[in-house]
């Protein structure tokens, strides 16, 4: 009997829901967030996500994951509302139909929240190290919002990499973030082109990197690693290389490189 609780939230949490969008805005010229209102959500932690699920009209179904981009909301009725943030992949499935073809009111499947191992919660603390390589930046900034939201004390740095400047995601909330709070630092690094009086990093991520940005293995920091697979791997071996704890860098692979 004790356990019959937690066994309906499993299948709850596995059941497909019905979401519908309610806004959906762009971020960079490939990338748009989707505000989706998802009747009967209980909540997430930040680095969750979902899986979203097409079904086209001959029955024909595709399925991938999207992280949850916001942070989570105890309240009602803002609880029920959740953002995705959607990178267009040329010849991708389903992330063109997702922020090409998706106007607000029409409906997407999707359940969840999935995952709990590339979660952070306050009481874990910090410092956080967080780097990110292009949309592996979305369950990072569900972490900074919600630790924005409840706790700024934590000390936090985020290196993002990105292709070029007018890529960067979250830029403008990231400025905003960085000028009111003193424990919040945000290095970028452009890995194809830059602004002429660009002053940031201009290559990959590399080990020297790592090194000057992030705090010293010393700290102890828990450090979140989140991008396409081929730089998360590089990125989690420079870390453990340079002599941080393998049991505190999480990763997240989104997939293949996108380079
Ligand atoms: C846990 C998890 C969370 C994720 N969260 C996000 C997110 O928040 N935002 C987001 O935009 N994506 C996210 N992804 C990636 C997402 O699930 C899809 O893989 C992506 O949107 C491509 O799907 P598609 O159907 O458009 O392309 P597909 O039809 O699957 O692939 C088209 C082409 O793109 C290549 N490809 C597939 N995935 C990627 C990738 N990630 N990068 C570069 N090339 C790729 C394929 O090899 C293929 O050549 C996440 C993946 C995982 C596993």
């Amino acid at each position: 009997m004790t356990d019959a609780p937690q066994a309906t939230l499993g299948a709850s949490r596995l059941a497909w829901r019905a979401a519908e969008a309610l806004e959906i805005f762009s971020e960079t010229p490939r990338v748009k967030t989707l505000r989706l209102r998802v009747p009967g959500w209980m909540g997430h932690r930040p680095g969750q996500h979902v899986d979203v699920r097409l079904t086209a009209e001959d029955g024909y179904q595709a399925e991938r994951s999207y992280s949850i981009a916001s942070g989570p909301r105890a309240e009602m009725p803002q609880r029920e509302i959740i953002e995705l943030t959607v990178e267009r992949l040329g010849d991708g499935e389903v992330s063109p139909y997702l922020t090409d073809e998706l106007r607000p009111g029409d409906r997407i499947e999707l359940r969840g929240p999935i995952g709990g191992y590339f979660t952070w919660r306050i009481e874990d603390g910090g410092p956080l190290g967080l780097v990110a390589g292009g949309s592996g930046i979305v369950p990072l900034m569900a972490i900074l919002r919600h630790r924005a939201a409840a706790a700024r004390q934590v000390q936090a740095v985020l290196l993002d990499s990105s292709r070029r400047f007018e890529e960067i995601i979250y830029r403008k909330e990231l400025e905003r973030m960085v000028a009111e709070d003193s424990h919040l630092r945000v290095v970028h690094t452009l890995t194809r082109e830059w602004p002429e009086n660009w002053k940031g990093e201009r290559r990959r991520i590399d080990s020297a990197m790592l090194q000057a940005t992030l705090p010293a293995p010393a700290e102890n920091p828990l450090l979140y690693v989140c991008g396409p697979t081929e730089m998360v791997e590089s990125v989690a071996t420079a870390l453990v290389d340079l002599g941080h704890d393998p049991a505190r860098v999480k990763t997240e692979r989104f997939g293949p490189s996108g380079e």
